[in-house]
């Protein structure tokens, strides 16, 4: 559950740095410009403007949280960049490799990487391990197909299109879980084809059956939300739980529809942002999340294969 973020999937937000450049319809409204760029006017979008890093202070904070983790015994999700994208190439290389370090030093954080670039995994990384010039880097070791056990990787689906486009992308490559966030949904999508299969008698599902393990899904906030229908979110739910796969309903966004129903959705079942969950639709109050089972963190020298665990906590 969200402690230090007002994103429900999440325990923590970390924004290694901010400012980003549209890349496709998702990205049409994005909140984290209209935010950061015309309402603090702190950074200007888009391809060659700089972006900017956070501060040093607010870099301390992952090493609070891992403490506080550690103590408790328990482990806390990071989502990574919600102002910004981890593989976005016009950040300065150093500033990854940082990220990545901080990644490495904070084994009882679990950090969900999301990006919509992940055509820029193998480069980056690359770039990273020439820089730091150390083969037992999260970068190197990445490279090889060791993925970081406290990595979960994403990308973000709206459409069909960018499902045929990005999910075969992210399943080629190594990763301790796979995880898409579809939001701002803008169509219905189907995904069958790369959901997890049911996990064994043992409750195991191999890492090496490379397939989607969550799914996030919502409709898009603000005053120029496009329209997101909540049948699209009602298949997405009935895929996920034909494969055993974890479902998480974040919002129905400011333009719900429901074209099940022969009246508009009531107002009282608009929650944008989905924070009361008692107030989405009573079917779609679904918020699973994936846990895993994994070993004690290990020194980065050892490698490891890791098994993820399809048990649900459900909130
Ligand atoms: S990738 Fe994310 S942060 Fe970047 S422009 Fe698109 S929505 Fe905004």
């Amino acid at each position: 559950m969200a402690t230090n973020s007002k994103i429900e999937w999440t325990t923590h937000t970390f924004n290694p740095w901010i400012g980003c450049t549209e890349v496709s319809p998702g990205c049409a409204h994005c909140y984290a410009r209209d935010m950061m760029e015309r309402r603090y006017h702190r950074v200007q979008w888009g391809a060659g403007q700089p972006r900017s890093r956070t501060t040093a202070d607010y870099w301390k904070q992952p090493a609070r949280w891992q403490r506080q983790a550690q103590a408790n015994g328990q482990r806390e999700r990071v989502f990574c960049a919600s102002l910004a994208d981890w593989l976005d190439d016009e950040v300065p290389i150093d500033w990854l490799a940082d990220l990545l370090k901080l990644i490495e030093t904070t084994p009882h954080l679990d950090w969900l990487l999301l990006t919509k670039r992940l055509e820029h995994w193998s480069d980056r990384l690359q770039a990273v391990s020439r820089l730091t010039h150390d083969d037992a880097t999260i970068a190197s070791t990445w490279l090889e197909g060791n993925a970081p056990v406290n990595v979960w990787l994403g990308t973000t689906v709206e459409n069909q299109a960018q499902a045929e486009r990005r999910v075969p992308r992210l399943l080629a490559l190594p990763a301790t879980l796979c995880f898409l966030s579809c939001e701002p949904l803008l169509e219905a999508i189907n995904l069958l084809p790369y959901l997890s299969t049911v996990a064994d008698a043992n409750g195991t599902c191999a890492l090496e059956s490379n397939r989607l393990h969550w799914i996030i899904c919502g409709g898009e906030s603000g005053k120029e939300a496009r329209s997101f229908d909540l049948q699209w979110a009602r298949s997405l739910r009935e895929q996920c739980q034909t494969a055993g796969v974890a479902f998480f309903f974040k919002q129905t966004g400011a333009h719900a529809i429901d074209s099940s129903q022969s009246h508009p959705v009531r107002r009282s079942l608009q929650d944008p942002k989905g924070g009361n969950i008692t107030t989405l639709p009573e079917d779609l109050q679904v918020r699973e999340i994936p846990t895993l089972l994994q070993p004690a963190p290990v020194e980065r020298s050892k490698k490891q294969k890791c098994v993820p665990l399809p048990i649900k906590e459900v909130l």
